[in-house]
């Protein structure tokens, strides 16, 4: 379903483009693809939806030769939907709206006469075909371009200028169906699905989801291969994501009206509050369908999933990782949610962190510190001899230089080990210890003061 979702967010960018009058086609194609009703040829839409969006990212309404191909495959599209279109209409009349009418005008138009002339709720004989007259003529009336032509030309003015042939227009059908939020099931029974808004196309993305991951010590520092097991919420493979039983179809909710929305009213001190809020029960799709037994009308199913981890050398606790995609499904086939990995390291017993340095202290004697040593000390990499220099002071720090952690992301660059010395002086001596002290102070007296 992540393809469906990529579909919908370029779609808003295409949108922005200016060309609304391709736009209808691919979000019907998303939604045809999204109610699992798998026919041939409703893949094969699909599939020039997405040749269509890809062109369109390279902004195909500057492109002559794109545009071009573009009309053919929408002629071709056309003969397959057979739309019929009358000789001269007069679009406004159709559409029962003046000359100068605003394009808010032209869009409530369509919506009132499309739901009231759609041939599943009117039975009258002709009412398909005012049906599709309406659906053209808003065609024409709500594109800027066609406007202008038809403005200026005419129906003829359309043919001529790349409209091609008999003016390529929309199948009614799925134009009704993108204006109206995909309703599925328009095709067949009187399941009508009318007043529903352009809600079910208004796919969310979904959740990022958390994964708290409890490293060791040394896998932090350089990194390490896990596999985790994530709980999260995946599309519903049933159902292929919609929510609705296969082979039902959506009917509009009876809370809301179909609008998706639902407006409750507060009296307060201050005045009564209007307050205007997503549907609780359809959660603002407008529609409520059989729901699907596998996800419970959901679209999503809770599933665990491996997933195998990179873990880059140099984490730390609090580091955070993220894993494109594979948070929560979204929403009517809106994208997924990224997971994101919370580091927590454990604590070793020898070594500290800082950083990308380690900090270690190291106890020596005061014999040791007076006549220079060498001495085995932990570190990342295994435990490695270190020298004392002669006449260390107590407290001093020496650094073992990189012996510390990879920097992340810069795995050749690594902190360094700083080695706290701390001199032993014991607190008791005995009576041999004792001699030979003595002895070394009065030697020292001899010299003098300040000459060390
Ligand atoms: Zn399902
Ligand atoms: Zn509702």
């Amino acid at each position: 379903m992540a393809f469906t979702g990529s579909q919908s967010l370029r779609l808003g960018i295409q949108q922005q483009q200016g060309a609304p009058r391709d736009a209808p086609l691919h979000k019907s194609v998303a939604s045809a693809h999204r109610r699992s009703r798998c026919s041939r040829s409703s893949f094969q839409e699909s599939r020039h939806g997405v040749d269509r969006i890809n062109w369109s990212s390279g902004g195909f309404m500057t492109s002559k030769p794109l545009r071009l191909s573009i009309l053919q495959k929408q002629q071709q599209r056309r003969q397959s939907s057979s739309v019929i279109v009358r000789a001269d209409a007069d679009y406004y009349s159709i559409l029962g709206v003046s000359k100068n009418a605003s394009k808010a005008d032209i869009k409530s138009s369509y919506r009132k006469l499309a739901r009231q002339f759609h041939p599943d709720v009117n039975k009258e004989p002709g009412a398909e075909q005012k049906f599709k007259e309406i659906s053209n003529a808003y065609e024409v009336l709500s594109d800027d371009e066609k406007r202008s032509i038809y403005d200026k030309f005419g129906e003829a003015g359309l043919k001529g200028a790349g409209a091609s042939g008999a003016a390529g227009f929309t199948n009614p059908f799925d134009l009704f169906e993108t204006f109206f939020g995909g309703m599925g099931g328009m095709g067949g029974m009187g399941g009508m699905g009318m007043g529903g808004r352009a809600a079910r196309n208004r796919s969310v993305q979904g959740d990022d989801e958390r994964y708290d991951l409890l490293l060791n010590f040394k896998d932090a520092v350089f990194g390490t291969d896990k596999e985790i097991e994530v709980t999260r919420l995946e599309s519903c493979a049933t159902c292929n994501g919609s929510g609705a039983k296969p082979g039902t179809s959506p009917v509009t909710c009876g809370t809301c009206g179909g609008q998706g929305q639902v407006a409750t009213t507060t009296n307060t001190p201050l005045g009564q509050f209007r307050q205007i809020s997503t549907c609780p029960v359809c959660g603002g799709s407008g529609e409520s369908s059989t729901p699907c037994n596998a996800c419970g009308g959901d679209g999503r199913v809770r599933r665990t999933k491996k997933i195998s981890l990179k873990v880059p050398a140099g984490v730390d606790s609090g580091s955070r990782l993220r894993v494109r995609s594979e948070g929560n499904a979204g929403k009517r086939g809106g994208p997924p949610g990224d997971l994101y990995v919370f580091i927590n390291v454990r604590t070793d017993p020898e070594l500290k962190r800082d950083g990308n340095n380690i900090l270690v202290t190291c106890k020596i004697s005061y014999i040791d510190a007076i006549l220079g040593t060498s001495v085995k000390v932990p570190t990342v990499d295994g435990v490695v001899d270190l020298k004392i220099p002669t006449g260390t002071q107590p407290g001093t720090t020496l650094v073992m230089a990189k012996r510390g952690v990879p920097y992340l992301g810069k795995t050749n660059m690594r902190g360094d080990q700083l080695v706290k010395v701390q001199v032993d002086i014991p607190k008791r001596l005995s009576s041999e210890e004792r001699k030979l002290v003595e002895e070394l102070a009065s030697l020292n007296k001899v010299k003098p003061a300040g000459s060390r």
